[in-house]
């Protein structure tokens, strides 16, 4: 598997010199199999993201908050009917997925409903899409700890696994579960958004520290730990700082960064 990350940027996009080393747009992430491109969210950086001639394209949504949707009609490529897609997300029944989709895009909020005007977007139950990947491919889901909640997923194709947690508000009840879930991964995407001493005053707004994904990484050893949803005011000197100080196998996410899972 190969991924692209697109971004990973939490929250709002940024534009600013301060920025540009680990980019403004927000969270997308792209995994390419032998035979899928699978996108994880469709944040701003999905705008970036070039369809696959070769491959089926799928976007698996693990929220709608804005900052995991906002890029989808953005991506000019989605305009061109050849260019199918099918959309799932395993937070909830398809129909609200569409119905979610449908109300963020369309006026008032945008200029026309996408879902009616493009008929290249496809709408299909998480086990329907489950089902139709390739048989060596394995995709899996947990609920993760968010307002409005948030879906975890694993991709594992072959020997390779990607884990992709965002977004999730890190808490002592899920680390069994977590663990299990993330075991020995190959690559783990992890909600860092804010470091432990910033999480004192940020309860409940959703979001995990860095500190935690080393402490939880202790006992789930997973081979590379990748820290995304950097938080929209943290420039690259701080980021900078903090990926000095990170133990090996772990790495601050940026837009444009590719990885061989
Ligand atoms: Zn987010
Ligand atoms: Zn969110």
């Amino acid at each position: 598997m190969k991924l692209s990350i697109h971004g990973s940027r939490g929250s709002i996009a940024t534009s600013s010199r301060s920025t540009q080393k680990y980019g403004g747009y927000t969270s997308c992430f792209e995994v390419i199999t032998d035979n899928h491109q699978i996108i994880f969210d469709a944040g701003s950086g999905f705008k970036n993201v070039k369809f696959s001639k070769s491959r089926a394209s799928f976007l698996l949504l693990s929220h709608f908050h804005h900052d995991h949707i906002q890029g989808l009609p953005f991506n000019p490529e989605l305009f061109d009917p050849k260019n199918e897609i099918i959309i799932s997300s395993d937070l909830c029944d398809i129909e609200l997925v569409k119905q979610n989709i449908r109300k963020y895009f369309s006026p008032p909020y945008f200029p026309f409903d996408i879902v009616s005007s493009l008929s290249n977007i496809e709408f299909l139950p998480f086990d329907a899409v489950r089902e139709k990947l390739d048989k060596d491919i394995s995709l899996n889901s947990m609920r993760l700890k968010h307002p409005g909640g948030s879906t975890g997923y694993k991709l594992i194709e072959k020997n390779s696994s990607f884990i992709y947690l965002c977004d999730n508000e890190f808490e002592e009840d899920q680390r069994k579960s977590l663990t299990n879930f993330s075991k020995k991964a190959d690559l783990l995407i992890w909600d860092g958004m804010f470091t432990q001493e910033e999480l004192a005053d940020k309860k409940g707004w959703g979001h995990s520290s860095i500190e935690q994904a080393i402490d939880f990484n202790k006992a789930a050893n997973c081979k590379k730990i990748l820290i995304t949803h950097h938080a929209p005011n943290r420039s690259d000197k701080e980021l900078d700082q903090i990926a000095k100080n990170l133990p090996e196998l772990f790495t601050l996410a940026r837009d444009g960064l590719e990885i061989e899972v």
